[in-house]
């Protein structure tokens, strides 16, 4: 089989400097070398590296794009595709991918490490291996290869900021693809897409900016979707929506996500258009707003892609 490694920088491959960790060229490619000579691998692999190798921190919805534009360009020669990523962004460019790789019939993993290849202890070699194997078997569709897990790329979240054990996801039965008749790219910006959260005794002025600026907001709001019915808060939520952006409510609570109707006080989110994000991950409600302004020049279809379930991003009903 043939593997395309599209190499972005992250933990993975960078090397000890005086600065702290940072990007190196050539690690990853050694790493899969290795991998190769231990036997371990029969596979041919190609790598196409991001120049500069960025920490993921760096990465913008254009990075999403620059990786699915690869991924459709090589697809027919190679048989899976694995993205080698910084764990901090991992989850939004995982969920971005699922969203853009359209009628995907090939598995692509997104993996990346917490220590790099280079320090003695790595998880790296682990995750390296595993996600070169996965795209050799796995399922179609976008996956996250981490510490013996293979996870939902639209559902994934990283929950520890140290632990190998970094990433968690829900499993779900929908695989992380959209289905689609052929395989095609949607295509995405960068939009201005405010993520902002209610607090007790909110500044709401944050939010009010959010409304005048921005052109879609993810809203994280308290448990299953409740939100302070203040006159300041309905008036940034009214401005939101006279000026036709999506608003999407997703929860803080890390499990379980909103049901906007089990509160009274979820009243002024389902009386000022806000969008039911169920149990999406904020990173998901993130890159799925930045593909319905890029698709659809229009509330009312934007609205129609935002609450049509594309790849199990979020439980049905
Ligand atoms: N800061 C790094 C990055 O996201 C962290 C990592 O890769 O684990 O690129």
């Amino acid at each position: 089989m043939a593997l395309l490694v599209i190499h972005t920088g992250g933990t993975i491959g960078m090397v000890q400097t005086d600065q702290g960790f940072a990007p190196s060229a050539g690690v990853l490619e050694t790493a899969i070398q290795a991998i190769q000579s231990s036997g371990d691998l029969s596979d041919e692999v190609e790598v196409h590296a991001f120049d500069p190798l960025i920490d993921s921190a760096q990465a913008s919805p254009n990075d999403w794009a620059k990786i699915a534009q690869t991924i459709h360009e090589c697809y027919e020669h190679f048989d899976g595709f694995v993205v080698t990523h910084g764990t901090d962004t991992l989850a939004y460019t995982a969920a971005a991918l699922c969203l853009a790789l359209r009628g995907v019939q090939k598995p692509v993993i997104v993996t990346g490490a917490m220590l790099p290849l280079t320090v003695e202890g790595t998880d790296g070699t682990r995750n390296l291996r595993d996600a070169l194997c996965a795209a050799t078997k796995a399922p179609s569709g976008v996956w996250v290869q981490f510490a013996g897990n293979l996870l939902h790329g639209g559902r994934v979240r990283k929950s520890h900021s140290h632990a190998f054990d970094a990433f968690e996801a829900e499993v779900v039965s929908t695989p992380p693809a959209v289905a689609a008749d052929a395989f095609a790219l949607a295509r995405v910006g960068d939009h201005r897409v405010g993520m902002v959260s209610i607090t007790p005794g909110t500044c709401t002025e944050l939010i009010r900016f959010a409304a005048d600026t921005c052109a879609g907001i993810v809203l994280r709001c308290y448990g299953s979707g409740t939100a302070p019915d203040t006159p300041a808060l309905r008036a940034a939520l009214h401005r939101a929506q006279e000026r036709q952006i999506p608003v999407v409510a997703v929860s803080q609570c890390a499990e379980g996500g909103i049901r906007l109707g089990t509160y009274a006080a979820g009243g002024i989110l389902r009386e000022t258009g806000v969008i039911d994000g169920r149990d999406m991950t904020p990173e998901m409600a993130y890159a799925k707003i930045q593909f319905a302004l890029s698709q659809f020049d229009n509330i009312d279809s934007q609205h129609d892609y935002l609450t049509t379930c594309q790849c199990g991003e979020y439980t049905a009903a």
